[in-house]
């Protein structure tokens, strides 16, 4: 399946829900009116895009719609659409060009950090490049067990320790291990869940002082992973990591199955942290590096039947 399809297949349910709502608004009008404004307002709203993002989108239709440059509201559908793919665009690329490279991976509990470790990896190694996983959640046993079965699909290298080891020691081991087993890519797994919000605050900081530290010359990705299916409380997560942690960027999860692919645009818009990637789905190629323009033509047409460009 091409990149186009799949993004388009995962979208199915916010283009149906969202994008619907949008459609619904716009043909039941048969000029552009304020209350045109107020009910797409609305619609986006529903779509999980957040007040300030469906707000800003409507009144940037509005200025166009003063510049003549939208006639009708079928017209306006499209014009949407470019305002949106503008809102999204940026940011996307992985800066990692450092041998080796590190990406650490955080997020709480059940969005999916282990999994996208797992599909990330794979994508790397496909790609040429020598990967190895760093088990950093060391808060249950499980968590590092889950690791080590993506590291032996994925085909890549694991450095774990015992449940309840110093995450800050297991990065300072996969980093040494990745220097001298000559990695292109480092990548640690995370806790989601300490006691307390300081305890994850302070063991988040001891791990990023250790690859300060022994790499200060690597790039690095901090990477939140979120889960779309929460919607507007992914937002507010974004919010609190955002606080304790330099994130670099956003890999969003569970857009397959989930109506709710609207939050993308907050989280670039609102709080202007690029998305990197999307999932799509459990298995080891459902990560899409995010590509602003299939998505914004993925939500607002139906490309289910549109072979890949
Ligand atoms: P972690 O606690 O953050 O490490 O989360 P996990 O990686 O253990 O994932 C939690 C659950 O979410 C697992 O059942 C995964 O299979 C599932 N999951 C992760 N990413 C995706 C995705 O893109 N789509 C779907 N449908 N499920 C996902
Ligand atoms: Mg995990």
């Amino acid at each position: 399946m091409g990149i186009f399809k799949k993004f388009g297949f995962g979208l199915k349910k916010t283009r149906e829900g969202m994008t619907g709502r949008i459609e619904d608004v716009l043909g039941a009008y048969e000029e552009i009116t304020d209350d045109l404004f107020d009910d797409l307002e609305e619609a986006l709203i529903m779509g999980d895009v957040g007040v300030k993002t469906a707000t800003d989108i409507v009144e940037e239709l509005r200025k166009r719609v003063n510049k003549n440059e939208v006639r009708n509201p079928k017209h306006a559908k499209m014009i949407i659409a470019d305002i949106v793919a503008d809102m999204i665009d940026g940011g996307e690329d992985m800066g990692l060009i450092t041998i080796p490279s590190v990406i650490l991976v955080i997020g709480v509990n059940g969005v999916g950090k282990t999994t996208t470790i797992g599909k990330l990896a794979a994508m790397y190694k496909k790609e040429g490049k020598k990967v190895i996983l760093g088990a950093a959640d060391t808060f249950r046993a499980a968590a590092i067990e889950q690791l080590e079965v993506w590291a032996d699909r994925a085909g890549v290298d694991i450095v774990k320790h015992k449940e309840g080891a110093d995450p800050a020691a297991v990065v300072y081991d996969t980093i040494s291990a990745g220097i001298s087993r000559d990695c292109d890519i480092i990548i640690c797994d995370t806790a989601g869940r300490l006691h307390n919000k300081k305890n994850l605050m302070d063991e988040l900081a001891k791990i990023y002082r250790v690859v300060e530290k022994e790499l200060p010359y690597a790039d690095r990705e901090i990477l939140l992973v979120l889960d779309a299916t929460t919607g507007q409380n992914a937002v507010s997560q974004a919010k609190e990591f955002m606080n304790v942690a330099e994130l670099t960027g956003i890999a969003l999860t569970k857009l397959d199955g989930t109506a709710r692919g609207g939050v993308v645009l907050a989280i670039k818009n609102e709080l202007k942290l690029p998305v990197k990637f999307i999932g799509v789905g459990e298995q080891i190629d459902d990560l899409q590096p995010f590509n602003p323009k299939v998505f914004a033509k993925a939500l607002f047409e139906d490309t289910s039947t549109v072979e890949e460009e």
